[in-house]
């Protein structure tokens, strides 16, 4: 009985975090780009206790909800959108890159990046729809316009 109520504390402590985190991100911002990440692949993995823990599909849903509620647009990118692999400042496609490898450097323009401020600011790109020229099409947004017309 004491195990199941730790339980319920647990889960509704993580609720209550995820409640309030993605109301915070949608009071803060008009518009919200997050990438459509194949979260039953990723339980398959090592990360999967993590992954499982953190809760990360119940976040995206309250994301998409409260933009709803509150007007915001919510924009969710393909997952083969190579948000990682286009360098941000010239468009290049490294298509070395792999998914261990932090950091890499442009051969076209020796811009260095890190992954994940790299893929950052190639979805906040997606969102102010200011791709670079050729890269639009390789965008694949899903989920355009949140919420649908009413
Ligand atoms: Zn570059």
């Amino acid at each position: 009985m004491r195990l199941a109520r730790q339980h319920a504390y647990i889960s509704n402590a993580r609720n209550d975090f995820l409640h309030k985190l993605s109301k915070a991100i949608i009071d803060e911002n008009q518009v919200v780009v997050v990438e459509d990440i194949n979260v039953k692949d990723l339980l398959k993995t090592r990360l999967a206790k993590s992954i499982a823990d953190s809760g990360w599909s119940k976040f995206l849903t309250y994301l998409k909800c409260k933009a709803g509620g509150y007007g915001r647009t919510f924009i969710q990118v393909d997952r083969f959108f190579p948000s990682s692999k286009l360098c941000h400042r010239c468009g290049y496609k490294n298509e070395d890159f792999v998914l261990n490898e932090r950091k890499w450097c442009c051969p076209a323009c020796g811009e260095t990046h890190d992954r994940d401020v790299n893929a950052s600011i190639n979805l906040y790109y997606v969102g102010l729809g200011r791709l670079k020229r050729g890269t639009v099409e390789q965008a694949l947004v899903t989920n355009r316009s949140y919420p649908a017309t009413k």
